[in-house]
């Protein structure tokens, strides 16, 4: 069975960028009449904004988006990343890292696909030094030379090597926190996920995860990696460029131009918005959407 979800990190309200993701998700799901997760992604709370979960899950009732069973909360999750990290442990997979941000800086590979490429200072420490200093550690991910490659359904083939255009990767940060990287493989693949559609600002993080499917036994979903949109600049929207907020008063206007940036034809006059997505849910197709960015007012 299709098993989607949609994982909203509660750093902000939704906003439009954020709707299509929900929204597309959904309808490739409800449309393979498979079920639609939600995962809570709350995993950073210094970047969290209090009652965001709670205003995140309103939104999404409020557009007759219903998931199925109980949200799921990373926060609670910790366990199961701790496990999978010792379990790469125990493998060697993964060491130690003291560096500081600007050491990390310095002695930098070159900037990859996702920030600077790690210089693999301390993959290289021997054990004593490791030992003796009392700072708690980042965890890294050693990876390996060949090309992961993978095929989307909205992006089309990908290739990325992680050792040029990664690098050795954070799973546990100093601060203590879970990198979104580990945290999503091992919720994926815990909750059943199969199908990932999403956004297209992660593009570059899922080969990371393949590689992190593969170390753990883990099967590999298929991925979507949905248009960004745009505001006139061409910048994403997103907390930093003031994506403003949805208006809750405008619903069916907004979910009407989600379904059109979607690719779906003018939808006709329905009765509610549950009407609206049972229409979009029998002329979805995503092989309609496009790759591209789209540009909105
Ligand atoms: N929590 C991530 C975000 O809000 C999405 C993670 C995912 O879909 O894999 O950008």
């Amino acid at each position: 069975m299709y098993v989607g979800r949609f994982a909203p990190s509660p750093t902000g309200l939704l906003h439009i960028g954020s709707l299509l993701t929900a929204v597309a998700s959904y309808l490739d799901a409800r449309g393979r009449h498979g079920r639609w997760l939600v995962r809570m992604e709350d995993l950073d709370p210094p970047r969290e904004k209090p009652g965001a979960s709670a205003a995140i899950l309103a939104t999404l009732e409020a557009f007759a988006l219903h998931w199925d069973g109980e949200v799921v909360y990373q926060s609670k999750r910790h366990h199961l990343y701790a496990a999978a990290l010792a379990q790469l442990r125990a493998r060697e997979l993964v060491y130690p890292c003291y560096c500081s941000r600007k050491t990390v800086h310095a002695q930098a590979q070159g900037m990859g696909v996702d920030g600077v490429v790690y210089g693999g200072r301390c993959a290289l420490l021997g054990t004593d030094k490791r030992l003796c200093t009392d700072k708690a550690p980042a965890w890294r991910l050693r990876v390996g030379t060949e090309l992961i490659s993978f095929f989307d359904a909205v992006q089309g083939w990908q290739q990325q090597c992680l050792n040029t255009d990664v690098g050795d990767f954070v799973l546990l940060r100093a601060d203590g926190f879970w990198a979104y990287q580990l945290a999503v493989v091992v919720d994926d693949a815990a909750q059943g996920i199969n199908h990932v559609v999403r956004g297209q600002d992660l593009l570059v993080s899922t080969p990371r995860q393949i590689y992190l499917q593969q170390l753990l036994g883990l099967p590999q979903p298929s991925y979507a990696h949905l248009p960004l949109l745009t505001n006139a600049l061409g910048q994403k929207w997103s907390k930093q460029t003031q994506a403003p907020a949805l208006d809750l008063r405008r619903r069916e206007t907004l979910l009407r131009q989600v379904l059109v940036y979607l690719g779906l034809p003018q939808a006709p006059q329905v009765d509610s918005l549950a009407d609206l997505l049972d229409w979009a849910v029998q002329h979805w197709q995503l092989g309609l959407v496009s790759p591209q960015a789209i540009v909105t007012a």
